[in-house]
């Protein structure tokens, strides 16, 4: 794999690479440019030098290249999906999914083309008032690894559609999928420079996209302490920021729930991804009244998913994506073994087996009793672990719901309407689901509140994220 720049496959500067790894086998899937600063230098020179024209087109002649590309992304679904597996590990059925999603992306930003247009006043005593809407110039997007092509698309979708050009970061442990779409962008038709991808460090190439003065937007995904960072680095150039951090998710299950459903509700709330999504099912809340029945069920299920290489069927939960993630998850189980504050009621370990040696797999895990102040409610836990409380009633799930520096996603599970209008009102988050979770359509705005981050993507003003209004007034 070589860098993206002004349409050309280039080497880093430092003429050094990194290796990809699959996290279920470890074995190597290929090597990628260890970018640095220079390199997005280079990018931020191309990508103002294609400004010009590209902002200059007409939107929708922009988007119809984002459709012939999504086109071909479907068309190429089966093996983009194993690529996106292999370095990510999640099931193929999920990376089958996600590339769709991609696609979809691409297609709603081509439908949101036509209705582009600005605005026009007519106020007396100060003439025609018209309200021009243009694109920023050159902006950065910085794309974590649990969702890669989605996240991918929330960012270029919107921001090429507007007229911007843009410098990628995909994250070090998934930049295949990223530069596979890349190119398939470009072969639609993307003119050269308007999309560069500069693979390498966050403390290099992301900082220098956050800093660099040539960029007047990053986008940034990714934990909520290497937000701060981008924020305070992007603050020099007063640039734009949109920061879509880390969540730590309730999910209240009332004492009227369909038990079933919600059963379901949190094996793909928590489980799906192995647990690595940032709306993910974080916390669980169940009313007393319930609580026995809701564990014995939950239980049952979450001991009969198969874990394995996202590859092979019938997997329904791959490997941690890197060992850091996997060591992290370790260390909050056996915290919970050491102080004996909770029971670990399924899972807790990794998997037994030669499958398993070589991955970075984890069992399913479910732990209740715990305290209300342990780490396993209070940290975002990145993996297939879920701590579960019982609450007496919406009163004491709401406080302890909103007991977090996170407003990322929230759920309630009932069918009272009274309990529906309360909780949707009360829960602290940016997107609050009744009877489901996890789900996230390009059609919705999408972000968070508290430390969940700054700014929304998505939704049909999406395009204005990327966009300046510049107020033209005529006196005739
Ligand atoms: P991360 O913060 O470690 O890295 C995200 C990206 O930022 C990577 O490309 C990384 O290389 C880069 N980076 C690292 N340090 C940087 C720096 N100083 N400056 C600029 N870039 C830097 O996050 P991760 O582990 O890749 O992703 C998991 C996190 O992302 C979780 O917290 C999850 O909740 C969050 N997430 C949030 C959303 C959302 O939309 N709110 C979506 C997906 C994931």
């Amino acid at each position: 794999m070589k860098l993206l720049i002004n349409g050309e496959r280039r080497d880093a500067v430092s003429g050094k690479t990194f290796t990809v790894r699959n996290p279920a086998t470890g074995d190597v899937l290929g090597e990628a440019p260890l970018g640095g600063e220079d390199d997005v230098r280079s990018a931020v020179e191309a990508a103002g030098e294609a400004f010009a024209d590209w902002s200059a087109r007409n939107p929708r002649a922009r988007a119809k290249i984002l459709f012939f590309a999504a086109e071909e992304v479907r068309r190429r679904n089966t093996d983009l999906a194993a690529l996106l597996t292999a370095e990510q590990g999640k099931p193929i059925r999920e990376a089958v999914d996600e590339i769709n999603g991609f696609a979809n992306i691409l297609e709603y930003y081509h439908a949101l083309s036509a209705g582009e247009r600005g605005e026009f006043a007519n106020l007396r005593g100060y003439g025609r008032t018209i309200v021009l809407r243009r694109p920023l110039g050159v902006c950065g997007a910085i794309v974590p690894w649990n969702m890669p092509a989605i996240i991918m698309g929330w960012k270029i979708g919107p921001a090429l559609t507007a007229g911007n050009t843009v410098i990628l970061k995909p994250a070090t442990t998934a930049p295949l999928t990223c530069m596979s779409l890349a190119e398939i962008l470009e072969g639609a038709g993307l003119p050269p420079g308007v999309l560069n991808v500069v693979t390498g460090p966050g403390e290099t190439v992301g900082r220098e996209i956050a800093r660099n003065p040539g960029i007047r937007k990053v986008s940034f995904t990714g934990e909520a302490g290497t937000g701060r960072q981008v924020a305070l680095d992007a603050a020099p150039a007063l640039k734009r920021v949109t920061l879509e951090l880390g969540g730590s998710d309730p999910m209240i299950v009332c004492g009227d729930a369909d038990i079933p459903m919600a059963v379901e509700g949190v094996v793909r709330g928590r489980f799906y991804n192995c647990g690595q999504t940032c709306t993910a099912v974080k916390r669980l809340y169940v009313f007393d009244s319930i609580a026995d029945e809701f564990i014995r069920r939950l239980r049952s299920r979450v001991e009969a998913l198969v874990v394995g290489n996202g590859m092979d069927r019938g997997v329904d939960m791959g490997p941690l994506n890197n060992p850091a993630g996997l060591e992290r998850v370790m260390r909050l189980v056996d915290t919970v073994r050491e102080h004996r504050d909770g029971e670990i009621v399924a899972g807790g370990r990794v998997p037994r087996g030669e499958e398993y040696e070589r991955g970075f797999f984890f069992l399913p895990t479910l732990v209740a009793g715990l305290p209300h102040d342990s780490p396993l409610f209070s940290e975002e836990v990145f993996g297939p672990v879920l701590p579960i409380a019982t609450v007496a009633d919406l009163d004491e799930a709401l406080e302890r719901a909103n007991d977090s520096r996170y407003g990322l996603g929230a759920s309630v599970w009932t069918r009272s309407a009274d309990l529906i209008a309360r909780a949707t009102e009360g829960l602290e988050a940016g997107i609050v689901w009744v009877n489901q979770h996890l789900k996230v359509p390009p059609e919705v705005p999408f972000g968070g509140t508290k430390e969940s981050g700054i700014g929304r993507e998505n939704g049909n003003r999406a395009l204005e994220e990327y966009m300046e209004e510049k107020v033209v007034m005529i006196r005739l």
